[in-house]
Parts: C-alpha cells; sequence; structure tokens
C-alpha cells in the first residue's frame, strides 16, 4: 500500500477541544491520509515525506469540525411559513405541506440543507427524516446520496409515525405509517445503509418521532429494534409544555418517565430539546449517558423555553448542538448555534456563569461526537482521530480586533470558512463548496419549494 499522502497547517491558533482544553497560540496539525498524525505548538516537525500541501494557517482558527446532531432537511423547502406559532400549532399548520413531499423535493432540500452546513463548519451531519408519504420513492436512499456527494459525515436518524388524530395524536391520519410498516422500512434501512466500521461516513439511527406522533408499540419496538441490529436510537423529548401535559394526559406520567417505561433511556440514546426536565429526569439521563441535543435557536423560534444545559452538563449527560428542521430555524447554520446557546443559556438560572465560549464550542465539537457514539473518532484535534477540522478566517473586519480567537469565533459574527476537511479530504475552500454547485443547489431549491407550494395550494 502507497504511503500517506499528507497536508500541513501551520501558523494558525489551534482549538484542539481535548480533554484539557489544549490551545496553542501558533501551531500545526499534520493530516495524513483520512487521519490526524499530530498537533503541536509551533511549526510541524522537519523532514516529513509524502506531504502533498501546506496550508499557512496565519490569521486563522483551527478547530474540530462542528457536528450537528438534529435536524430535518427536508424542511429546507417549507422555511418562512407559521412565523407566529408554538410547536403544536406550528406542526398543524405544516403537516398537510409535509405529507405531499416526495423524491426530487426532498433530494433539493437535503442538498440544500448539507451545502448550508457544511459551509459554515459542518463536517458531520445528520437528517431526522419522519415523513415518508405513500408512493413518494426511495426517501432515505435519496438523503444519503446528497450528503455523500456533498461530501459530509453523515447519520440518516430514521424517522417514524404511527400516532395520528385518530389514536389521540397530532398528525392527520394521512401523514403516518403503519407500526409494522415503519419497523420493516427501518430496518431495510439499516440494512442497506449503517456502516458500523471506524471512519464510517454512513451511519444508521432508529427514530420514531415523539411521544405525540409515535405509538407505545412503536418505541417500545424500535427500541428493541436498534439493539437487536446494534444501531443508535434518537427521538425528539421534553420539547414544549404542552408536550408534557400531553404525556400527563395519555401516559399519566412525564415524559422521561414514559421514555424510560419504553427503553428509551440509555448510552445508545440522544434526544432532542429536553426543555422541560426537573431535576430527577436530569439525573436520570445522567445515571443511564442518555445525550442531549440542544437546539436553543429552534427552542426560542417555538417559544418552548430554555434547556437546563448547564445543569446537564455538570451532571454528566452528554451534549451536543442541534440546528433543528429549517422550518423553524432558518438559517439552517450550525456555527451561529454556538453563541446562542451561550446567549440563551445566560438568560436562564446560570446567568453569566451558564456557559463560556469554550464550553460552547466543545458543545458543538466533541459534545455533537459524544451523543452520536463517536467521540472515539471526531470532535477533537488528536493524533489517531478522523481528520475532520476547520480553518476559520479571523484577520477580516469581523474578526481582527478580538484578541481571543475562540471568543472571536462563538460571540463573533459568522466566521468565514477558509477550509473544511472532513475524513482528510476538502470539502470548502475559501468559503464555497469544492464538491457541489451552490448556485444550482439554490435554484433547485427554489424549485421545488414553489413546487410543494402548487401541489399543497391543489389539495
Ligand atoms: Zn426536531
Amino acid at each position: 500500500m502507497a504511503a500517506a499522502q499528507r497536508v500541513v497547517i501551520e501558523n494558525g491558533a489551534i482549538a484542539t477541544v481535548d480533554a484539557d482544553d489544549t490551545e496553542f497560540a501558533h501551531g500545526h496539525v499534520v493530516i495524513a491520509g483520512n487521519r490526524i498524525e499530530a498537533v503541536g505548538a509551533g511549526r510541524a516537525p522537519e523532514g516529513l515525506e509524502n506531504v502533498v500541501r501546506r496550508i499557512d494557517a496565519t490569521g486563522h482558527l483551527v478547530t474540530p469540525g462542528l457536528v450537528n446532531t438534529h435536524h430535518h432537511f427536508y424542511q429546507w423547502i417549507t422555511r418562512g411559513l407559521a412565523t407566529d406559532h408554538n410547536l403544536f400549532d406550528w406542526l398543524v399548520a405544516l403537516y398537510p405541506t409535509w405529507a405531499r413531499i416526495d423524491e426530487p423535493m426532498v433530494d433539493a432540500a437535503a442538498r440544500g440543507s448539507l451545502a448550508m452546513m457544511a459551509r459554515g463548519g459542518v463536517t458531520t451531519a445528520m437528517d431526522h427524516h419522519y415523513v415518508f408519504p405513500r408512493g413518494s420513492g426511495d426517501l432515505s436512499g435519496t438523503i444519503i446520496r446528497a450528503a455523500r456527494e456533498t461530501g459530509v459525515r453523515f447519520t440518516l436518524a430514521r424517522g417514524s409515525m404511527d400516532r395520528s388524530e385518530k389514536d389521540g395524536g397530532l398528525p392527520p391520519d394521512f401523514a403516518v405509517e403503519t407500526l409494522e410498516g415503519a419497523l420493516a422500512a427501518t430496518e431495510a434501512t439499516v440494512a442497506a445503509h449503517h456502516d458500523a466500521s471506524f471512519g464510517a461516513m454512513t451511519q444508521v439511527a432508529v427514530a420514531p418521532c415523539s411521544p405525540f406522533s409515535v405509538s407505545t408499540e412503536l418505541l417500545r419496538e424500535g427500541a428493541r429494534l436498534a439493539r437487536r441490529l446494534g444501531v443508535r436510537l434518537h427521538t425528539h423529548g421534553s420539547e414544549t409544555v404542552e408536550e408534557e401535559k400531553f404525556c400527563h394526559e395519555l401516559f399519566g406520567m412525564g415524559p422521561t418517565d414514559y421514555f424510560e417505561s419504553t427503553g428509551w433511556l440509555g448510552d445508545d440514546v440522544w434526544m432532542a430539546h429536553c426543555v422541560h426536565m426537573n431535576d430527577s429526569d436530569i439525573a436520570a439521563f445522567a445515571r443511564t449517558r442518555t445525550g442531549v441535543a440542544h437546539c436553543p435557536s429552534s427552542n426560542a423560534r417555538l417559544a418552548a423555553g430554555i434547556a437546563r444545559v448547564p445543569d446537564l452538563l455538570a451532571a454528566g449527560v452528554p451534549v451536543g448542538l442541534g440546528v433543528d428542521g429549517t422550518a423553524s430555524n432558518e438559517s439552517g447554520e450550525l456555527h451561529t448555534e454556538l453563541r446562542n446557546a451561550l446567549l440563551v443559556n445566560r438568560l436562564g438560572a446560570h446567568r453569566e456563569r451558564a456557559l463560556t465560549a469554550r464550553q460552547a464550542l466543545r458543545l458543538g465539537t466533541y459534545g455533537g461526537a459524544q451523543v452520536l457514539g463517536r467521540a472515539a473518532e471526531i470532535g477533537s484535534l488528536e493524533p489517531g482521530k478522523l481528520a475532520d477540522l476547520v480553518l476559520w478566517r479571523m484577520d477580516t473586519l469581523a474578526h481582527a480586533s478580538i484578541a481571543d480567537p475562540v471568543a472571536a469565533l462563538v460571540l463573533g459574527a459568522a466566521a468565514p470558512v477558509t477550509a473544511s476537511f472532513v475524513d482528510g479530504r476538502q470539502i470548502v475552500e475559501d468559503g464555497r463548496l469544492t464538491q457541489v454547485d451552490e448556485g444550482a443547489v439554490a435554484r433547485a431549491t427554489r424549485d421545488q419549494a414553489r413546487r410543494l407550494a402548487s401541489v399543497t395550494a391543489r389539495g
């Protein structure tokens, strides 16, 4: 086998996000093949062979690539609708539109979502897709292909809904699958696409949508299926006061107790939102090492509330960041969520001590890797890990007068990405995607958004 080709990055500030938060004001990173070979202070070691490229990172901050832990790609073509609603009213307003999606729409929406995140420093993405209209084609395969062609590492959370209005749920009857159909399709998706190996570019998780759109049987059987197949479990939990009320009325307990009773707490589970959690809920998550995808912008957009991130972290709960679907976070960027996580949490009980800039960066990198079960592979810059990293430009008008580059990244304007690497391959160069035509993606998303609007209007 040929020796691995090396890329040397020098002269930049480096935030490794390792266990000690090691940083270098002027340092180097050496990539060999798809792995990080060396990280340290000063210039790279002399005499390295097979160096195919040297990048002068003067004026830049180098960090691990960002990891997005919660999203719904299809919503890219339903942005800017139901803009003044809470979660339940917003869902009821949008379900009839969402139920009309097809393969070309999902393809364009996935490519738009992925492109927006990738050019903003996301190197690992996920899509919780739970709308599968009858006859809509191979939506899972379409989404996975879009991720592969954009060049990001990817987890498809194969979602499902089987509790419609007639069973006391929120979605209309025409928007759901059957219990058996959802389980069979989820198992087939894992069989076709899940890669369990170190460095996998595609993984699949079992992901029934939420307590108010999924039957108790689907939660129970979904958990059994995931454990039989050895894949992770994902869902929405404790998002709003209305959900809490729903769980008390239907199940006689709060969401966390309900999840525990259906097998949904564990170190192989991560849950989006987790806003309305009491001390015993947080203790249950900590005891079972259940992960949380914190989505501060979406929680604010839908008036859901402020998740208790400082308390979750203090208890030892793994916490990552999520964009959430872009129908409730129209920007679709994760680097801006670093800032929003810090700001929103400082509005909560812990005030100025809620989160530091470095904790916010950790949530968006290592924390995300933890909740996706991939902390041994990604999330920090350490020798042996996969070469997923970002060069943020810090010497322009937006950031040049801020001395601390991590404070500049988290608190300042959205920083330009000079280069982003996934698995050692460069997917962003000077702010432009290298693998896809951003203009063509934008045109396709506009065309498919118009198509969906007109299909929905025809009824
Ligand atoms: Zn969501």
